[in-house]
């Protein structure tokens, strides 16, 4: 890989990212595609996708995330594993540091997505992967025959909480509040499975059994009447939201107060020549085929900049 100044580099590789590798490598930019920390995206988190479009009988994820990441490579893109610790947007070109490895570039698409929030308690942490877990279909299967619990009062937690009713002897869905924001669709359905319950004005306090490296129960707290118990299950899945991936970015570009990137006309940044595209900017569609939408627009956006500003 040369060290000479790229004319763009690419930060994600899910749908966002790669649709832009693919559009800025068929433009001939040879760009840089930087694979963080959750390569593919969320679409690689999935099984069946049913709405995208061109695939009647629905495509699996991960298979759509492949075929799209061939197809960037096949027009010239090539990728790096890095994960951005500073970017410099004052200078140009840009610089980027990846932890010792300094990249300059002309253009900077990002794509860095959205990641599944946390609680923040220390032994939810300890125990991810053994027992808690922010993806159901990834992990679901390993609570066959278990009672499973879920938290969240959104479209995610309902998804969820339906999804793990195929496995589970009894979800209980766990929400802070007693209003939700899933969609009354979602709600109905998940309230009218016999498999679902919903404990409201609920908060999870500790997760048990940080030492057995298990999950064993959940300390709760109703939060109208003060109680405290243990309540035993086999998993705690968090269907809570998403945390934008630009804190790199923090006092550079201009940001929503939940951490997203603001863009005018779809994909434009405050810093020229830095464009943002996919969930990282885009806290209300956050759909594969909007993503990959977006990360076409900031590819043509970017070659018509480089035109403009030269190369
Ligand atoms: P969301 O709508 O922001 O809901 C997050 C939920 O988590 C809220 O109920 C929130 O409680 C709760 N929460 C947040 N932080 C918490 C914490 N620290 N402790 C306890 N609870 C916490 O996020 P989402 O469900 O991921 O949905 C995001 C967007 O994607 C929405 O537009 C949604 O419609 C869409 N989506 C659609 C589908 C679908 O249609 N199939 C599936 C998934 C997502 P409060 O309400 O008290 O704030």
């Amino acid at each position: 890989m040369d060290n000479s100044v790229r004319d763009t580099v690419i930060l994600g590789t899910g749908c966002a990212g790669l649709t832009a590798a693919i559009y800025a490598g068929r433009a001939n930019l040879k760009p840089l595609v930087i694979e963080g920390h959750e390569p593919g995206g969320q679409l690689s988190l999935t099984t069946l996708v049913e709405n995208f479009p061109g695939f009647p009988e629905g495509i699996q994820g991960p298979e759509l995330i492949d075929n799209m990441r061939k197809q960037a490579a096949r027009f010239g893109a090539e990728f790096m594993a890095g994960h951005l610790v500073t970017a410099d947007l004052l200078e140009r070109p840009f610089k980027l540091d990846f932890g010792g490895k300094v990249i300059h570039t002309r253009t900077l698409i990002i794509a860095s997505g959205a990641s599944a929030r946390w609680l923040g308690l220390p032994s939810e942490q300890a125990l991810i992967g053994h027992g808690v877990s922010s993806c159901a279909t990834c992990d679901g299967f390993f609570f066959s025959g278990k009672p499973i619990t879920v938290i969240g009062g959104g479209d995610s937690a309902m998804e969820e909480a339906l999804f793990l009713t195929r496995f589970a002897t009894k979800v209980t869905l766990i929400h802070r509040r007693d209003h939700f924001r899933a969609s009354k669709i979602m709600l109905d359905r998940a309230r009218k499975h016999e498999k679902i319950e919903f404990l409201t004005d609920t908060v999870v306090e500790e997760v048990h059994d940080v030492a057995a490296k298990e999950v064993t129960a959940l300390k709760l707290k109703n939060l109208k009447t003060g109680k405290v118990w243990d309540f035993p299950t086999s998993a705690m899945f968090l269907g809570i939201g998403h945390e934008p991936n630009a804190r790199m970015f923090d006092g550079q570009l201009d940001k929503d107060p939940d951490g997203y990137i603001k863009t005018r006309d779809f994909v434009f940044t405050n810093v020229p020549g830095v464009f943002a595209c996919g969930d990282v900017q885009d806290r209300r569609y956050r759909q594969a085929i909007t993503a990959a939408g977006s990360g076409c627009a900031a590819a043509i956006e970017t070659e018509k900049f480089l035109e403009e500003h030269g190369r």
